[in-house]
């Protein structure tokens, strides 16, 4: 008999996704250069050569049956060791390759950590805006999704009404910063104030609660800095990585859980989640893909073209008089909507072919998200096309 949960998923699909199929459409018949499409976060820059270059060379000089076969439950051993040196030499951590679990991208670490600290029942705890998979994410792992509103004035975490909404059911706390949609990056103090905060709860329920940070965006961000590690700042942390953004690989799907060594039961969780990869048959991702980015793991894209972008559609929006938060990484921007329906405003942004994805299934209606990874030359000319629409459908504003 078929599965009527996931049948009835079929009846929600992803607004993103529909969006970005409307504009392929479109492009059908007007070009798609002519099309601005600002919906899919599908990174636009190529990947590093050195990438390439360590596949090449992988084929040419390894052993075909080593290099293609099955790789241990828990991960290659020596790309882990890779991983965790390069966390090491970054962050000041310190990880064992123990304590790394390779992944098919942050979705395949997200599932894995959830599994491996939540049971059938549980809460996980996540901050609007947020990524909007997280719903199926949690959801279809037996636990519930509750979503803690928005903090509007800066996109930080509202901790007021976490407070409001934590009961002993949360075991665990999903964040992700930089931030999708926002491009918001969480401050020290927010992170500070976030551990703070579990580690009473923790005493208050006896039991542990996790936090499980999404860290894909990790190397895109503005201004020469450099993103608070999260891990440094509770002890219950498992860091949910991707290649997808930083090496501008996202077909290839390869990512990772680290687990803190100062984590309740560090040295049990990989392979517990080499456990859970039995259940949902992941088994490790592409040993090829594994291998290569284990020897470029410190190496990403040419992500400049994403801050440049940002300056450019951040200057215009602040001119239109846009209410919007400067960026402090990703390639997300998330201005206000110049009507209270986003949905509508979106709608109507269509005739002037620009596609925005309104905010309200990221949890904070109102406003509007541009994935603004595209070429620089394409947001230029999306301005006049920007400024016709606000003309045109917001006369007077
Ligand atoms: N988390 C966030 C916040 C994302 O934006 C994405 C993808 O866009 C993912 C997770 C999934 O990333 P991956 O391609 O590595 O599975």
């Amino acid at each position: 008999m078929i599965n009527k949960t996931y049948l009835e998923m079929l009846g929600h699909k992803s607004v993103i996704r529909e969006l970005s199929e409307m504009a392929t459409e479109r492009g059908r018949e007007i070009g798609y250069e002519n099309v601005f499409d600002y919906s899919l976060g599908n990174p636009s820059v190529a990947a590093p050569k050195s990438f390439d270059d360590a596949i090449v060379e992988l084929l040419q000089n390894e052993d075909s049956v080593a290099l293609h076969g099955y790789s241990p439950s828990t991960g290659l051993p020596e790309v882990k060791q890779q991983i965790a040196d390069s966390l090491n030499r970054r962050f000041g951590t310190g990880y064992n390759a123990d304590l790394i679990f390779p992944t098919a991208g942050a979705a395949g670490a997200i599932a894995h950590a959830l599994r491996a600290v939540t049971t059938p029942g549980d809460e996980v705890m996540v901050f609007a805006p947020f990524f909007p998979e997280y719903v199926p994410y949690i959801n279809m792992t037996g636990a519930s999704i509750k979503i803690v509103p928005a903090r509007f004035a800066d996109f930080q975490i509202n901790f007021e009404a976490m407070n409001e909404m934590f009961t002993d059911n949360v075991a665990a706390v999903l964040i992700n910063s930089p931030n999708n949609p926002s491009g918001v990056v969480y401050t020290d103090k927010t992170l500070n104030d976030l551990a703070d905060y579990l580690r009473l709860k923790e005493k208050e329920f006896g039991h542990s609660i996790f936090l499980i940070s999404d860290e894909p965006y990790r190397e895109i961000v503005y201004d020469g800095k450099t993103v608070p590690y999260t891990a440094d700042y509770y002890e219950n942390t498992l860091t949910c990585y991707s290649f997808s953004k930083s090496l501008s690989i996202p077909g290839e799907r390869i990512g990772y859980v680290a687990v803190s060594p100062r984590a309740e039961m560090a040295d049990r969780l990989v392979a517990i989640m080499a456990q859970i990869s039995r259940g949902i048959g992941h088994n490790c991702p592409s040993s090829l893909i594994t291998r290569a980015m284990g020897r470029t793991v410190d190496d990403t894209a040419d992500l400049s073209v994403y801050e440049r972008n940002m300056n450019i559609l951040f200057d215009e929006f602040v001119k239109l008089g846009f209410t919007v938060k400067r960026p402090g990484g990703t390639f997300y921007i998330m201005p206000k909507s110049l009507e209270p329906d986003s949905v509508e405003f979106c709608r109507k942004a269509l005739k002037y072919d620009l596609i925005l994805v309104p905010t309200d299934g990221f949890g904070a209606p109102g406003y509007f998200r541009m994935a603004y990874c595209v070429d620089t030359e394409k947001v230029e000319r999306s301005l006049s096309a920007i400024e016709r629409f606000v003309g045109n459908e917001y006369p007077g504003y």
